[in-house]
């Protein structure tokens, strides 16, 4: 059973088509095409039928923080031509439940979980798309490899068979003053290009997912490929449900 389109969510359509004209407009300032920039669809205390009005819209990524709310959903999406992406930070435990249901854990930040997630992917038969998590504003609340240590977190998980490292993710420091943010964008990009020029079977670096509702349009300009955008397609979220 797929989720039914309701008219409860028709005011999704009308913020997706803003968020577009904003990536567009972004792209054009940066000279760059914005068909290079996949909008994913952050769905996190979302149900699935807010998902399938995204997907209705054209979106074909979604991406949620928690395992038990992406295995909730699946089952009622057509996922046909879609994908979904952890982006959320994953217990290790918890890999064996996503590892066939997803293309891309964008949060990888351990060397604890690379090694799980290749014993789960060599499992299935798979290899799995990663993208490792930076943590670039060295904040303690925050999860994700430290600048200081990347490299050498880059080295260690390329020699996994299952994975595949595609790219980073990273969520800068909030700032009051947005262009405060332009920085760490920079930084993440230049990153981004130095470890995409090592060369090993394992890195195949092409996604750099950074961005969201307050700042996309500036992660764009500094060469974001993917952003993860929530509040500004579903609204603002309630968390009095537990989530
Ligand atoms: C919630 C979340 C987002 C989306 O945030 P919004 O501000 O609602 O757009 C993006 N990335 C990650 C990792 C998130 O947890």
């Amino acid at each position: 059973m797929t989720a039914k389109l309701s008219s409860d969510f028709d005011y999704i359509a009308g913020n997706i088509e803003k968020v577009r004209a904003k990536i567009e407009k972004a792209a054009a300032r940066s000279g760059r095409n914005p068909k290079d920039i996949t909008l994913m669809a952050v769905t996190k205390t979302m149900p699935a039928e807010a998902v399938a009005a995204a997907f209705d819209c054209g979106v074909t990524l979604f991406g949620e923080n928690r395992v038990q709310e992406l295995i909730e959903k699946l089952p009622l999406l057509d996922m046909t031509g879609r994908s979904a992406h952890i982006i959320g930070h994953l217990q290790t435990n918890k890999v064996k439940y996503i590892i066939d249901k997803v293309d891309m854990i964008q949060s990888l930040d351990s060397l604890h979980l690379a090694k799980e997630i290749d014993r789960q992917a060599e499992k299935t038969g798979k290899t799995m798309d990663v993208l490792i998590e930076v943590n670039i504003g060295r904040e303690e609340s925050k999860s994700g490899v430290l600048q200081s240590e990347l490299f050498e977190f880059v080295n260690y998980v390329a020699e996994f068979k299952h994975i595949n490292i595609r790219g980073l993710m990273a969520i800068p420091p909030v700032e009051a003053d947005l262009e405060k943010t332009r920085p760490y964008f920079a930084q993440i990009r230049k990153l981004f290009i130095d470890i995409a020029a090592k060369k090993s079977d394992n890195i195949n670096m092409n996604i750099l997912s950074m961005g969201m509702s307050s700042d996309f349009e500036i992660a764009i300009e500094e060469g974001s490929t993917l952003v993860r955008v929530g509040t500004s397609i579903f609204g603002k979220r309630n968390y009095l449900g537990g989530n």
